[in-house]
């Protein structure tokens, strides 16, 4: 294994405890993204890891080497910060150079990296301009350059695309898709925004309140989610819940009945105590459905969004979204029958969070 977190822990000074028990491992070339809720322990994890922050407990190891003690430069880590923080009165060539210009690198293997760096990132045509003189995206991308031209093994990035404008983050986050792709390096990315994790990464690690919530490809993460908190945030719009008391094996979905022992056999052993039903804003369809739960609703409004329309659903108090093809976009106020096919409901445990599997 290429990189190894084992029950790495972190207390700040003032006894802040913002990461408990991470335990991760990555291999070469993976692309690692770390994804949660603002203040989750995303950026502490990242910063131990690159070694701007110290340990508190737990082993951190590169190539099976323990790394705890190691400083930033013997860990051969480069980091991308959400402010790129370029050198406004250096051109792109020298700001990319930096760093190997400190090092007292060949200038003519400086010269090559540069132009090589330069040609992956699109900005051969920007060497002599000065940052200020670059679109937000160009400038991330020099402060990317800068970061790839240390050929280290390994890449991080803190939240690097937040500074741009939604055109520019869509454009920059395929490209650093398309960088990874040529380079080859393993990754560890931050982000509080679930449509980069789920586009950029090989595995997506889901925080929340300083403890991993669980560890995954994409698909596994939409399809599996382990318990609610990763559910609803994984998906836009997120997944609706209906939380109520299981009675006589049913819950109700604003005063309609759903009966539970339909999705899962032993029901009884929930009876008296409260249940999640989940399910996904695109996992409804606009008819009755045999094998699924069926049920009426008023519309309350509709956002039509090109190609499909969410559908905000009122019942007795009940909301919920739907997420329907844009021909199909009721009106406002109409009432409208819908059903969620049994294979798309999920049921979490009231109590725990955790799904309950059948
Ligand atoms: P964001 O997306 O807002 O950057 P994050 O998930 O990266 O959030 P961290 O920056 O890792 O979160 O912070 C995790 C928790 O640790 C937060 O509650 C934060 O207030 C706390 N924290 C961060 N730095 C310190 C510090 N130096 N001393 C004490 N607590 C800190």
């Amino acid at each position: 294994m290429y990189i190894t977190l084992k029950d790495i822990n972190k207390i700040y000074p003032n006894g802040f405890h913002a990461v408990h028990n991470f335990n991760l491992e990555i291999e070469k070339g993976e692309f690692v993204v770390f994804v949660g809720p603002s203040g989750c322990g995303k950026s502490t994890t990242l910063r131990m890891i690159a070694g701007l922050e110290n340990i508190s407990s737990g082993e951190f190891l590169i190539n099976g080497q323990r790394a705890n003690e190691k400083g930033p430069r013997e860990r051969e880590v480069a980091m991308v910060f959400q402010s790129y923080a370029l050198y406004p009165q250096m051109t792109v060539f020298d700001n990319i150079a930096f760093g190997l210009t400190l090092q007292g690198v060949d200038e003519d293997v400086i010269e090559e990296r540069v132009q090589k760096t330069a040609k992956i990132l699109g900005l051969t045509d920007y060497l002599d301009r000065l940052p200020r003189a670059l679109s937000g995206g160009q400038r991330q991308r020099v402060a990317i350059g800068r970061a790839l031209i240390r050929k280290v093994g390994i890449f991080l990035m803190d939240e690097p695309l937040s500074n741009l404008d939604a055109k520019q983050r869509v454009t920059m986050r395929s490209e650093i898709a398309q960088i990874h792709k040529e380079t080859g390096a393993t990754t560890i990315y931050v982000t509080h925004d679930q449509t980069e994790a789920m586009t950029l990464a090989d595995r997506i690690v889901v925080m929340k309140d300083g403890y991993v919530q669980q560890i995954g490809t994409p698909k596994e993460l939409y399809f599996d989610p382990v318990n609610v908190f990763v559910a609803g945030f994984i998906g836009e719009p997120p997944m609706n819940f209906v939380r109520d008391t299981v009675r006589d094996g049913c819950i109700s979905f604003g005063g309609q009945t759903i009966d539970l022992s339909r999705k899962l056999k032993n029901i009884g052993r929930y009876e008296g105590k409260e249940i999640v039903f989940g399910f996904r804003p695109e996992a409804a369809v606009l008819e009755k459905c045999e094998n699924g739960y069926t049920f009426c609703c008023n519309v309350e409004l509709t956002e039509m969004l090109g190609d499909y329309t969410n559908v905000y659903i009122n019942q007795n108090g009940q909301q919920a979204i739907l997420k329907v093809d844009s021909h199909d976009t009721p009106e406002t106020d109409q009432d409208l029958t819908f059903s969620v096919p049994m294979e798309n409901v999920y049921l979490f445990d009231g109590e725990s969070e955790m799904v309950i599997r059948d």
